[in-house]
């Protein structure tokens, strides 16, 4: 009891979740909690259970992590595909980023979680043993909740859609299904100080439509409205909020407490307190070589790496029922993510499997390379499973006349090997 009263405690100082920075200016640096308070109040408001709930998912992501350790076949952690919808808000040009903005963004998410950034191969060398990464990417959906083609970013004339005025959350997409991030508008860069903050996860919030990202769309990657020089790691701010959208805490939570922030293996400092300078942070605040590099820290002119305990534990929160929807095969079969899964080729092996013809109107074969027992699943566009049969044989022919016109998405399949990717049905 006592150490859930302390978690408690420690949870009110950290629920909803925030990196609410100013930026840089004239050589020196501010933070500011800004409307952490505003935005905490409006939650309780929405969930006065929050706390409590708070406590039973770190609870549950406790026994996920055993399980792990006990059972490691049992984790899956390879190619791990979330989608994503963007919410941009703007009025005319004015908030309003373009798409190679929305991607070079994205492009550093990416990256960063997959140890693909440029400051990877410079992290402190005291860090080798524990830098890690994880297997995953963030797609911009291309199919919409109605089952409609989109580019994955909704863009909405409202010059009242700013941070915490007006109900941005109206426009939530499916938590379960689609990672929101929201971009309120800023109107000649105001408010300047604002770059981002996260929601943890949270099956009563997912339940509301009310979790995801808030972000500023001046400090999103680089580009026309980006006001960040390329290379800036302050873009980097975007993998420190997926950070708690997969339950990382900060480095420096609790300060020099040994369980600050429920991770073994990230050394404790004072992070956020110590005076900050590019890359040059790893002191020995709480005695011990700080990992200033680290994501969850706020050095955000610097940003290299998570470690290894970090990695299990946002993995594991992969598996918490508000995330692990997200990532399921049909998931990303009804938010076309698909084609993202199917590019990869750990996920889909170079197997000789021909379908065709394609677009096919009566008939549909297909050949397989050699016999075992597959399984052939045909999907429509929304990700709902239309068709599923074994395979025995190296040849199958497959009836389309009860199939409409349209889209759809086959998936071949046995234990070892997979092949997917899209049927046109175009009947004549
Ligand atoms: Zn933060």
């Amino acid at each position: 009891m006592e150490v859930h009263n302390l978690y408690k405690m420690k949870a009110l100082n950290i629920v909803f979740f925030f990196t609410c920075l100013s930026i840089f200016s004239f050589g020196q640096h501010t933070k500011e909690q800004c409307s952490k308070e505003a935005i905490f109040q409006r939650h309780l408001e929405i969930d006065e259970n929050a706390l409590e709930e708070l406590a039973e998912t770190e609870s549950q992501l406790q026994k996920i992590i055993q399980n792990f350790r006990d059972n490691p076949e049992q984790k899956q952690n390879s190619n791990i595909v979330i989608p994503v919808v963007m919410h941009v808000f703007h009025d005319g040009d004015d908030g309003k980023m373009d798409m190679d903005q929305i991607q070079s963004g994205l492009k550093i998410l990416n990256e960063d979680f997959n140890g693909l950034n440029d400051g990877w191969n410079t992290i402190d060398p005291a860090f080798d043993n524990i830098k890690g990464t994880m297997d995953i990417n963030f797609c911009l959906a291309s199919i919409d909740p109605e089952g409609n083609p989109t580019t994955g970013v909704v863009y909405h004339q409202d010059p009242q859609g700013l941070l915490n005025e007006g109900n941005l959350f109206r426009h939530a997409w499916d938590n379960y299904k689609y990672l929101n991030i929201y971009f309120p508008k800023y109107t000649g860069g105001e408010p300047s100080d604002f770059t981002a903050y996260a929601y943890f996860p949270s099956t009563a919030g997912s339940d509301l439509n009310q979790g995801g990202v808030f972000y500023s769309s001046i400090r999103w990657g680089y580009g026309n409205h980006s006001i960040l020089e390329e290379g800036d790691d302050w873009a980097s701010v975007c993998t420190h909020e997926l950070g708690h959208w997969l339950n990382l805490y900060h480095t420096f939570q609790g300060g020099c407490s040994a369980a600050n922030d429920f991770v073994g293996d990230t050394p404790p400092t004072t992070g956020g307190t110590i005076e900050l300078s590019d890359c040059n942070n790893n002191d020995f605040s709480c005695g011990v070589h700080t990992n200033g590099e680290n994501y969850m820290d706020y050095n955000h002119r610097c940003k290299k790496m998570f470690t290894l305990g970090q990695v299990e534990r946002m993995t594991a929160a992969l598996f918490l029922p508000s995330r692990i929807t997200l990532w399921s095969e049909e998931n990303l079969l009804a938010t076309g993510c698909i084609d993202f899964y199917t590019s990869n080729d750990k996920m889909n092996s170079s197997l000789p499997v021909k379908v065709y013809p394609n677009p096919a109107s009566d008939q549909l074969f297909v050949d397989l390379p050699f016999e075992a027992s597959w399984d052939f699943e045909l999907f429509n566009l929304k990700g709902e499973l239309m068709f599923k049969e074994k395979i025995s044989s190296k040849k199958y022919t497959f009836d389309l006349h009860d199939y409409h016109n349209g889209l759809y998405y086959y998936i071949i399949r046995n234990e070892e090997y997979n092949s997917s990717g899209k049927l046109s049905v175009l009947h004549n």
